[in-house]
């Protein structure tokens, strides 16, 4: 039975989504041009610009460096240097190496057959790889093996939190049971959400937002609060 609260919480986020989908259109997510591109580039965005991790992904392409077999077999410092442009490049160089052997291992190298694992089981094998968290395996989840597990980020927590939407609790989980216990379990609206809030992020509630005008206010105490003031 669905609780007074949690549908209430429903027609909220619901309401949100709706609102920057009108404002901003469909963003035809994740940029990349194949699941490998998506896979190594949710590793490659760690803590970096999407502009830098398409010079890494760039130099990576024109290195002939772009399968699983291909990560595996190059030297470590070959890799980092390949990647320098998105930053941590020795530890993401590592990291990389890391996902390419579990995808040979797991599934020889086949990323088509990561939809095949039911949700749990791919979950818990992603976070067991070195170097990859709870954002990135729900990055791969979402965006490559098209399964409903919602991606939390930095955008997502100041959004929700400005929106007087926040858990009391301020983990990753906690934000994820936010929309994954409130809203319908579907791949393409969580898909479509996660990159709906991160261009609202980027574009209007940036550190310093944007409120007047933004798709929001109305539905915002934050904004609310900060356009009264003037
Ligand atoms: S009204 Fe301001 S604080 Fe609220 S979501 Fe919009 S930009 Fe962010």
């Amino acid at each position: 039975m669905v609780s007074v609260t949690s549908g209430i919480l429903r027609e909220q986020l619901l309401m949100v989504y709706r609102r920057m989908l009108e404002r901003y259109g469909p963003q035809h997510w994740w940029p990349g041009e194949s699941a490998f591109e998506i896979t190594i580039g949710a590793v490659l965005t760690q803590a970096a610009s999407w502009g830098n991790v398409e010079k890494a992904l760039c130099n990576l392409k024109q290195a002939g460096v772009f399968s699983p077999k291909a990560l595996r077999e190059i030297p470590d410092e070959d890799l980092a240097r390949l990647i320098y442009p998105c930053g941590y490049f020795n530890a993401k160089a590592r990291k990389l190496k890391s996902l390419a052997h579990y995808l040979g291992e797991r599934f020889d190298d086949d990323l088509d057959a990561l939809t095949v694992l039911d949700t749990a089981t791919l979950r818990g094998e992603l976070l067991a790889v070195y170097g990859i968290g709870e954002e990135t395996a729900d990055a791969i989840m979402l965006y490559v093996a098209q399964k409903p597990s919602f991606v939390i980020d930095t955008y997502t927590r100041r959004i929700v939190q400005r929106l007087g939407l926040a858990p009391l609790k301020d983990t990753y989980s906690r934000h994820q049971a936010l929309f994954m216990d409130n809203l319908p379990q579907e791949t393409s609206l969580f898909n479509e959400y996660h990159a709906l809030l991160d261009r609202h992020g980027k574009e209007t509630c940036r550190k310093k937002p944007l409120c007047e005008g933004c798709c929001l206010l109305n539905l915002c105490p934050t904004g609310g609060a900060k356009v009264s003031s003037r």
